[in-house]
């Protein structure tokens, strides 16, 4: 699912042309596809289509306000796991009963915020926060309508760090302890139970471990069910991974995701909620990057880009691997090289990748990094004092800045120095 190809020589995102972003915005810059985000909700939303469903796009994967606009329009919910990701949703338009709220550690006043709003369901993972949520509830004379996320003690078979529902993981409620949440949960005056939750991981690249989940999750259900407890909703979270590599074996589609779901859930009458992020926006965005200099070392060739560790984490983080492909179309004779593509972060760890053949560059070209869409903007610091890196929505033969790249002076005046010092 790639939508940025080559057209006669030249690297496109829709009907742009990337150089001319990197002339007007600069690099780096992220550039994302409206077409193609909008082609991934709707491949989902039919994936699902079988079942009762609430799609919450899950908002930490991308969350500039236009790629939240742009699926609110289409009818898409939002996961949020913090108050200023329910801040963001709200005012992109998404609407508070489409809205779930998860996270290990809501703080009361995001706690309250959602509550003010109305929002569809808090994901709550442990006994503090459902007495908190409670607490607060009453006071405001409302109820809090929740699913209590249960730890399935599942391995999602993906990397450590984002692997989510293992025993030893901090999210969700212990299934061992889950039928004592919900009889604690039974007579508490400002909760109603909706249901469960689950989300066991991200970048699953098959179908067994969200096999195990739904089964252990359906088995609950019946039970807590049986005890005499009202349960309408199961959210299944998000989690299913996408390619990242051109040359191998896709993950599994999201039509083979939802034929397994609705398997294993039918019948039961529940509305299922799903919380996919990196599916939606993943292969929707690139990364777009300059050679600065190629540099010869002692042992390795280094590109050197203006792209670095602050701006695009994975590699770092999770020894995370992206296409990496010139804008402009090398000539059918150039040279493959094979090159360490380094950012200029005072760090060893600001390396995309080593020892990969790619086309030989210079100094000045244009480069881009796939598969960016998702965990890449929203992790991106200011580290190095690197201004925050832009972001820039493409559609058909137009294109916009929706988050510009700050300026030194924006930067500096938000810091101060006692006159004591
Ligand atoms: C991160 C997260 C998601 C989204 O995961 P993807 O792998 O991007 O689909 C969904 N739900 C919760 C609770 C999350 O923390």
């Amino acid at each position: 699912m790639r939508h940025f190809t080559p057209t006669n020589g030249q690297m496109m995102v829709e009907n742009v042309n990337l150089s001319a972003i990197a002339n007007e915005v600069g690099t780096p810059a992220y550039v994302y596809s409206a077409a193609t985000l909008t082609r991934h909700y709707n491949v989902f939303k039919k994936a699902v289509s079988a079942m009762d469903a609430l799609i919450a796009y899950s908002v930490k994967a991308n969350s500039n306000l236009a790629v939240l606009r742009l699926l609110a329009k289409q009818g898409c919910g939002a996961d949020v796991v913090s108050g200023g990701e329910l801040a963001r949703a709200l005012k992109a338009g998404i609407p508070a009963n489409k809205i779930v709220f998860s996270g290990v550690g809501k703080a009361e006043p995001e706690l309250r915020a959602a509550l003010s709003a109305g929002i569809f369901q808090f994901n709550v993972e442990s006994i503090p926060e459902l007495d908190l949520l409670n607490s607060i509830a009453v006071e405001m004379q409302t109820i809090a309508p929740i699913a209590f996320r249960i730890n399935p003690n599942v391995c999602a078979g993906t990397h450590e760090k984002i692997c989510t529902g293992r025993a030893e993981n901090k999210f969700g409620v212990d299934i061992a302890d889950a039928d004592a949440a919900f009889e604690r949960a039974r007579n508490y005056p400002g909760i109603a139970v909706n249901g469960i939750a689950m989300h066991i991981g991200s970048q699953i690249d098959n179908l067994a471990p969200f096999a195990s989940a739904l089964t252990l999750g359906a088995g609950l259900i019946e039970r807590l069910r049986a005890a005499g407890h009202r349960i309408e909703t199961f959210d299944i979270g998000g989690g299913l991974g996408i390619p990242y590599h051109a040359e191998e074996t896709a993950p599994p589609e999201p039509l083979q995701y939802g034929e397994l779901v609705h398997r294993l859930t039918d019948g039961l009458g529940l509305k299922m909620i799903f919380e996919p992020g990196r599916m939606i926006v993943g292969n929707a965005g690139v990364l777009l990057a300059k050679t600065i200099y190629v540099k010869q070392g002692g042992a390795r060739n280094f590109l050197i880009i203006d792209a670095a560790m602050n701006d695009l984490i994975r590699p770092a983080l999770y020894d995370a691997h992206h296409d990496i492909e010139p804008v402009t179309t090398p000539a059918a004779d150039t040279e493959m090289v094979s090159y360490d593509v380094v950012g200029p972060i005072c760090e060893s760890g600001d390396t995309f990748t080593q020892n990969r053949q790619l086309p030989e560059m210079q100094a000045g070209d244009l480069l881009v990094l796939h598969s960016a869409g998702a965990y890449g903007a929203v992790q991106a610091s200011q580290y190095n004092s690197r201004p925050l890196v832009p972001e820039v929505l493409v559609s058909g033969d137009k294109f916009a800045l929706i988050r510009e790249r700050p300026s030194m002076e924006d930067i500096l005046k938000t810091e101060s120095i006692p006159d004591w010092v």
